[in-house]
């Protein structure tokens, strides 16, 4: 269970409404029973509930029971796309250990209403559900060009194109900087964009092989070829 409290011996841990529901209610948990929390930082605990009510209840830290693990330092920038597609991002992004998760509006990005704050749960219950003890950050959405303008070249860019068709690229290994892996919109990026990326200082164009895949797809496929060339 992620909690927001930090995490140490005898540490009380109040419980919200919807954590009390989940728990007691949809877990069917009580009191005397023990139960796995991670607030990000702290490790895993194991923690044993002492109250538990309706609305609310109460954990006890007991012990640590394993210690914070952080993914590499890598960052997913995608366009948003629909809804559901845009949630399937994040959460793949959780699971597979991205450690920043950027939505990017770009010139065809066609759904700029991003709710990061639902976001954001998609990525707690993603992490919850794969045991991780980390959370990646889902970041306010920010503009291609300004994210460009911004760039120091202190972090090697994966940029995911499919106009270079062709067998999927092989990533050539250079783990002097960190990473980010970027996805476009449905549309792709603009003749625009592919240039000021093509030329960016850093930038590692990629091909995912000869399909056009579906930007979803594509953030799944990218995170497992940076994870096979350069992942731990
Ligand atoms: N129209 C489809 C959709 O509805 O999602 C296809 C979208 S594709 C243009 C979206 C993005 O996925 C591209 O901008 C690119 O970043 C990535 N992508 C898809 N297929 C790819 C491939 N074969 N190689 C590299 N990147 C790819």
């Amino acid at each position: 269970l992620f909690v927001e409290h930090p995490l140490g011996e005898g540490q009380t841990i109040p419980l919200a409404k919807d954590q009390a529901h989940y728990l007691f209610g949809v877990m069917r948990r009580d009191q005397g029973d023990r139960v796995a929390l991670f607030n990000g930082r702290d490790g895993e605990w194991t923690a044993e509930i002492v109250e538990a009510g309706k609305r609310a209840g109460t954990l006890s830290c007991l012990g640590q029971a394993a210690p914070q693990l952080d993914p590499p330092d890598l960052w997913l920038l995608f366009a948003p796309i629909k809804k559901q597609r845009t949630d399937f991002i994040v959460e793949k992004a959780a699971e597979m250990g991205a450690s920043r998760i950027v939505p990017v509006l770009t010139e065809f990005t066609n759904s700029e209403r991003v709710r990061v704050d639902r976001l954001q749960a998609h990525a707690v219950e993603a992490a919850e559900q794969c045991g991780g003890t980390f959370v990646p950050e889902v970041a306010e959405p920010v503009k291609l060009d300004r994210l460009l303008d911004a760039w120091d070249g202190s972090r090697h860019l994966m940029f995911c194109d499919e106009t270079r068709a062709g067998a999927a690229s092989a990533l050539s290994g250079e783990r002097d900087r960190p990473w980010a892996i970027l996805i476009g919109p449905e549309g792709g990026f603009s003749e625009t964009e592919r240039k000021r990326l093509a030329a960016l200082d850093a930038a590692a164009p990629v091909s995912l092989g000869p399909r056009i895949l579906r930007a979803d797809t594509a953030a799944v496929a990218a995170m497992t070829l940076w994870q096979s060339a350069l992942g731990d």
